[in-house]
């Protein structure tokens, strides 16, 4: 069988860059033992995001966090400062 032997000089033994299994493989180019293992990393190497509108100056950013509301850590800190201030005064007439 000419073809099998061909084919099987080609086979490498590789470990996943994922999980770190290791497993048989014919192509140079495969780092993963599983599709599984490639999307894990690809997502490890692009982190989540999501398009966001700043709470405070309203411009529109890419937040890795759901809970991320603000482009940058400056205005983060100027509403919270606005916040801590409203809340500090004795009176608002909110109520
Ligand atoms: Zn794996
Ligand atoms: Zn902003």
């Amino acid at each position: 069988m000419k073809i099998d032997v061909s084919i099987n000089r080609n086979i490498k033994i590789k470990h996943c860059e994922g999980c770190g299994l290791s497993f048989a493989s014919s192509r140079w180019d495969v780092r993963y033992c599983s599709v599984a293992c490639k999307q894990r990393a690809y997502r490890a190497r692009h982190p989540f995001q999501i398009a966001r509108r700043c709470a405070c100056c309203g411009v529109r950013f890419m937040a890795t966090r759901r809970s991320t509301r603000y482009c940058c850590n400056a205005h983060r800190q100027k509403v919270y400062r606005e916040q801590k201030k409203l809340a500090a005064l004795p009176e608002t007439g909110l109520e």
